[in-house]
């Protein structure tokens, strides 16, 4: 986490109604570099990480902190209906793209028609891919953590959960002198510094079976769509309610990725499924 979604992240806990725009008014008090396009990217980085979900126990407001024990999610927004859709938006998916499923053949049948080799296709896809991959091994790890938001745990305990959800946190472990008991927020930090980010494992990884709910990034009911990018909603509705904070990260996700994208229009559209 940098220090500009850090920042964020502490107003949008102190300040919890309050829109990207009045964020961004109370952090140009200090930083008048900051652009209000920067921290509506930071926000939806932090949305799509579930930092919102899992935050360190310091910064929450007490309030906030007592309701917040135990597993139970962030309160629901009202369901919004018959939402005005805004220009530009993007198709809304039934659930993660079918060709993900078995990229494997997808691609190598594609591969045969266009000529292409097959490992030139996943070269194209795998930003694409990792991102997936990623916001998966992310989920795992926010859901292995639930309700221990605010438990100090020993590096070890870190060690298991971190490697279960498909991180390599072998550094951290041979770090001397050894660590003192933390939160996993901390220990998400101690990762971070000492392998320069989160390296996801190779190999080794197994992904929970039955794959894990997922909730509306507007709304944060449980839900099974998802927006091209892969952020998951609710309906279009939800979507469009999200549209103004998600734009950016979404059409930089789509410019990035244009044959996933393609890929995932028509897998639906060949399923005869488009909304
Ligand atoms: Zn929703
Ligand atoms: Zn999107």
């Amino acid at each position: 986490m940098d220090d500009l979604e850090q920042a964020v992240l502490s107003l949008r806990i102190s300040h919890p109604d309050s829109t990207a725009k009045q964020i961004h008014e109370l952090l140009v008090a200090d930083r008048p570099d900051i652009s209000l396009g920067q921290v509506k990217k930071a926000s939806s980085k932090l949305a799509k990480r579930g930092a919102y979900n899992a935050q360190p126990p310091d910064q929450k407001p007490p309030a906030q902190a007592a309701a917040s024990c135990g597993a139970s999610p962030p309160d629901a927004l009202p369901k919004p209906h018959n939402v005005r859709r805004p220009k530009g938006l993007p198709d809304l998916y039934p659930g993660p793209p079918p060709w993900l499923v078995d990229s494997e053949t997808v691609l190598g049948d594609m591969a045969a028609k266009v000529g292409t080799p097959p490992v030139m296709m996943k070269m194209a896809l795998g930003a694409y891919l990792h991102q997936r991959q990623s916001d998966e091994r992310w989920r795992h790890l926010t859901h292995l953590y639930r309700g221990q938001e605010k438990t100090c745990l020993s590096v070890e305990e870190h060690g298991t959960k971190f490697t279960q959800a498909g991180y390599d946190f072998s550094k951290v472990l041979r770090v001397r002198p050894r660590p003192p008991p933390c939160a996993w927020y901390e220990a998400h930090d101690l990762l971070h510094a000492t392998t320069s980010g989160l390296r996801m494992l190779k190999s080794g990884y197994v992904p929970p079976s039955p794959p894990l709910p997922r909730f509306c990034d507007y709304c944060k009911r449980q839900c099974t769509a998802e927006c091209r990018c892969g952020e998951a909603y609710c309906d279009k509705d939800c979507q469009a309610m999200d549209w103004q904070n998600h734009r950016e990260i979404c059409e930089t996700v789509a410019d990035n990725a244009e044959l996933a994208m393609s890929l995932t229009k028509q897998s639906w559209g060949a399923k005869g499924v488009l909304r």
